[in-house]
């Protein structure tokens, strides 16, 4: 990890836009290596796809089911960062279903999670840098040697020395056209292409739906991801909460589909998985536009050098929680190495 001081000390100040885990990792990082740092962020908190509904009695992850930590890094970083309180070991029992109605064993592997919730962790990582939440980067404009960022109201957000964006593909392509940058937006166009939709169903259930497993992986012509959040540690529900995920297929075919319909869809295939009859009361659905990317080129992060924009996120370092810190740390080893 960087040591303070190590970039060019005519870089002083760097936007970074998106709080998920790569945007607070590379925040970190940078601040660690004596920058000032601020992080925008459009919706009301941080965490990103690391999400967490709140429901009746306590609150439900919709998105990131649970995180590996394959980098000998990681979990130093979060016990460092988030503090070892805020995520724990999912003990979970899980099963893959195939399309033949097999069941197989998940590898062995230890799964972590948020505790309570998956936002935990995002939530404590943003305590150590300048997050402005709730506002949305719309396009940002060169003067000089510094870029001035403006938000949707054209109202500007100050100016900064180099900008890094963690934002999905397909944002992260939109804010540099806007920002005249075309032949940087076109450069996504594989990535923006490869990253597909997903519906997330929350239902509550009185009495336990499925005991055999705490979560399913499953071939089906809907499901994808079926799980009993409330058996995640720390989690105080009164019954049981699911979180259904659909496959991306599906989800994109539906895309436009109202959340009640959608419900219920995935819903009639959950209860034909597993043979429950029981209706759930109360039931709840998510639409991730940009939920996971499909195999596409993962350079580990990008870096515009004559502009100084530099992109991180899971996207373009496998795909997952793991992947969006591995592309935060590819990205702020590159600036010291520049150096
Ligand atoms: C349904 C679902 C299930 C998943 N399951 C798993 C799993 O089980 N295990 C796993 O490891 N991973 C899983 N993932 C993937 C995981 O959630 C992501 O890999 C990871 O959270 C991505 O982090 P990130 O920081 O790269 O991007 P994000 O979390 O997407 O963060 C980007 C941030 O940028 C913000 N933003 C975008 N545009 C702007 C703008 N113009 N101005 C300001 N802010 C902006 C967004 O609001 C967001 O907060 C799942 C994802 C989904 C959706």
């Amino acid at each position: 990890m960087p040591k303070p001081n190590e970039l060019s000390p005519s870089v002083r100040r760097t936007a970074i836009v998106g709080s998920g885990v790569a945007g607070l990792t590379a925040g970190i990082l940078l601040k660690q290596a004596g920058q000032e740092v601020t992080v925008f962020e459009k919706s009301r908190g941080p965490g990103g796809r690391l999400a967490a509904k709140r429901v009746p009695g306590g609150s439900a992850d919709i998105g990131a089911q649970y995180f590996t930590a394959r980098n000998p890094a990681f979990l130093p970083f979060l016990r460092q960062y988030a503090g070892e309180g805020c995520f724990d070991v999912w003990q979970a029992r899980l099963g893959f279903r195939a399309e033949s109605g097999q069941w197989g064993q998940f590898p062995e592997e230890s799964r972590y999670v948020g505790c309570p919730r998956m936002t935990a962790i995002t939530r404590a990582l943003s305590g150590h840098v300048t997050v402005v939440s709730e506002t949305r980067v719309e396009r940002f404009e060169r003067h000089g040697n510094r870029w001035l960022l403006y938000d949707t109201q054209n109202s500007s957000l100050g100016a900064f020395d180099q900008i890094i964006l963690t934002a999905p593909p397909a944002q992260s392509q939109d804010l540099l056209a806007a920002s005249g940058l075309a032949q940087e937006a076109e450069s996504l166009d594989d990535q923006v292409k490869a990253m597909l939709p997903c519906w997330a169903v929350v239902a509550h259930f009185e009495k336990a739906p499925w005991t055999d497993h705490d979560g399913m992986r499953v071939e089906d012509s809907v499901l994808y991801w079926v799980a009993n959040n409330s058996s995640k540690p720390g989690r105080q529900d009164d019954g049981q909460w699911w979180v259904l995920h659909a496959n991306p297929q599906w989800s994109q075919e539906q895309v436009d589909a109202s959340p009640e319909d959608v419900a219920s869809q995935v819903l009639s295939a959950f209860r034909e998985l597993i043979g429950y009859v029981d209706e759930p009361d109360t039931v709840l659905a998510h639409r991730w536009l940009y939920a996971r990317s499909e195999d596409a080129e993962r350079p580990g992060h990008l870096w515009f050098p004559d502009h100084r924009i530099g992109l991180a996120g899971d996207w373009l370092s496998g795909g997952r929680v793991e992947g969006a810190f591995n592309s935060a740390c590819s990205l702020i080893d590159a600036l010291i190495d520049e150096r």
